[in-house]
């Protein structure tokens, strides 16, 4: 478990040498720590190190782990970055304090209708399938500008980045670029993008969080 921890230091040194490259304000990368498949052992040390932002990417493997842990260290941050059905919108809207994975006018519908409900709003990221990879979640390139636009003035949700997973086998710089194009298009300003094996190619692209598992915790 110190691994972990000695980990996140050389992660957190290689983002602040990234930010520093790309002429970028030192601090203004978020490291978002992704635990899914780790337990509360794994994840105790690493939030005893000082660590506050997560990411998950099931709702049920989250509420599994995350409230207990939030009650230990109230001012966790909790990103959803993992494909989010409908039926779960509800659970997710009362988990998570960021959710990075809204794709589609019907999950778009349905937090709307908890953020009502609940009086809850978590902060809210459109994942694109910069890639249009036909398995991957994710809106089409090309229709991301006019869903983040329906987002805000339909469903009157404010969103305030855009995410990708770029395809595993590509060179990942084409999709951070275009990603940034897009979120200047949509006017959003925060871009979440970059895992264990490219944050610091992301940051050098904009990325304004980086989404960071297995450099830290290890092989799932
Ligand atoms: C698992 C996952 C990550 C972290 O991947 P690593 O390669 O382990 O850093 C980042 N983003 C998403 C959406 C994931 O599902």
């Amino acid at each position: 478990m110190a691994d972990a921890v000695e980990q996140l230091a050389a992660v957190r040194t290689k983002i602040a040498a990234a930010e520093r490259q790309a002429g970028r304000e030192p601090g203004s990368v978020t490291l978002v720590a992704v635990t899914k498949t780790f337990g509360a052992p794994d994840i105790n040390p690493v939030l005893l190190a000082g660590q506050r932002v997560f990411g998950e990417n099931r709702v049920q493997e989250a509420q599994g782990k995350w409230p207990a842990l939030k009650v230990e260290f109230p001012d966790v941050e909790l990103h959803l970055i993992g494909p989010l059905q409908s039926n779960k919108a509800k659970e997710a809207v009362a988990l998570f304090d960021v959710i990075e994975t809204v794709d589609r006018e019907k999950i778009a519908a349905a937090l709307a209708a908890e953020i009502r409900k609940q009086a809850k709003a978590p902060r809210l990221f459109v994942q694109v399938n910069t890639g249009s990879e036909p398995q991957k979640a994710g809106i089409e390139p090309r229709e991301a500008v006019a869903f983040v636009g329906r987002c805000r003035n339909v469903h009157g949700l404010a969103v305030e980045g855009l995410m990708c997973i770029p395809p595993l086998d590509e060179n990942p710089g084409p999709h951070f670029a275009l990603l940034e194009k897009l979120a200047r298009e949509a006017g959003v300003k925060k871009l979440s993008m970059g895992m264990s094996g490219d944050y610091e190619l992301a940051i050098a692209f904009g990325a304004t969080s980086v989404r960071v598992g297995s450099a830290i915790f290890g092989s799932r």
